[in-house]
This record gives C-alpha cells, sequence and structure tokens, in this order.
C-alpha cells in the first residue's frame, strides 16, 4: 500500500482499502489459512517533516482450534496501526506495505482457539466438551507448588 505524500496535509486523510494476503509470505504449514485479503482503514496526518499513519488492519482466518479440534474463522486485527515516516521532498511515495504487513503478523494468534474459554476435549474419553459435559470423572485437584512449599516450611 503507498501512500503519495503531495495528497496529505495537516487535515487528517482517510485511506482505506485491501491489500492481498500474499504481501504476508506466510510460510504454507500454518495453524490457519488466511481468507480473503488484508483490510485497512488508515489515517494519514502531516507533523512538521513526518507524517503519521494511523488505523486498523483487518484479515480473517480460518483453522482448527489447538484444544477442540473444530475448524473456526476468526478476524486478526490490529487496532492500534501506527507508523510515522520521515518526509524529504513535498510529494513522494511512502510505501507503508512491509510495516502492514509486520503488524498483520505480530497480531496472529500463537496458539489458535476458537474462544479463550474453550473447554478443549476429555483427557479420558475424547469428548468435545463445549458441546455437553461428558460422564468421565473429574480429575482430582492438583495442588499449586506454592502451597507444597509452605507445607514444607511448617514441617520444620
Ligand atoms: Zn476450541
Ligand atoms: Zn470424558
Amino acid at each position: 500500500m503507498n501512500i503519495e505524500t503531495g495528497q496529505v496535509r495537516q487535515r487528517p486523510r482517510r485511506f482505506t482499502g485491501v491489500e492481498p494476503s500474499a504481501i504476508l509470505e506466510l510460510p504454507q504449514e500454518t495453524q490457519f489459512q488466511v481468507i480473503g485479503d488484508v483490510r485497512y482503514a488508515l489515517t494519514a496526518q502531516r507533523f512538521a517533516a513526518d507524517l503519521l499513519v494511523r488505523g486498523v488492519l483487518e484479515m480473517d482466518v480460518r483453522g482448527r482450534c489447538a484444544r477442540c479440534g473444530e475448524y473456526c474463522t476468526q478476524t486478526v486485527r490490529d487496532g492500534a496501526f501506527a507508523c510515522s515516516y520521515s518526509l524529504s521532498a513535498a510529494n513522494e511515495l511512502i510505501d507503508l506495505t512491509a510495516d502492514i504487513r509486520e503488524a498483520i503478523l505480530l497480531a496472529l494468534p500463537m496458539n489458535f482457539v476458537c474462544s479463550e474459554a474453550c473447554r478443549g476435549l476429555c483427557v479420558q474419553c475424547g469428548a468435545n466438551l463445549n458441546k455437553a459435559p461428558c460422564a468421565c470423572a473429574k480429575p482430582r485437584q492438583t495442588i499449586p507448588w506454592g502451597m507444597l512449599d509452605q507445607l514444607k516450611l511448617k514441617r520444620k
């Protein structure tokens, strides 16, 4: 995505559109697939010798949840994209592609899950616990390490 700086004055100017997801150069083997394009809604504004570009980047991805294995679609979003570019001429073309790529890559989930509240699969019977609780006995409560340390101290 390019911005022609001659078009931007002190008054903010809005740029919206899409970039092909190919700009991300994602490896073939990922937990998810990109659906459609990278969408941007950016505002460019001149501040003295700098051009400040801020806004929102979004992209839809589809993949299998790491906990329950169900396919789901999610929107990857950078709601606070902000980059500044120093201006050297009255009119020049600034290429934002590399910065958009980096921002989207940082916004990608490390662990792809259908929802933060996903209960995953029962380790005993494999039932999807989001759909219904299974008949297996609940695993016994494990004691956190911190509590074990306290117990040891008391025995001294
Ligand atoms: Zn899930
Ligand atoms: Zn179970």
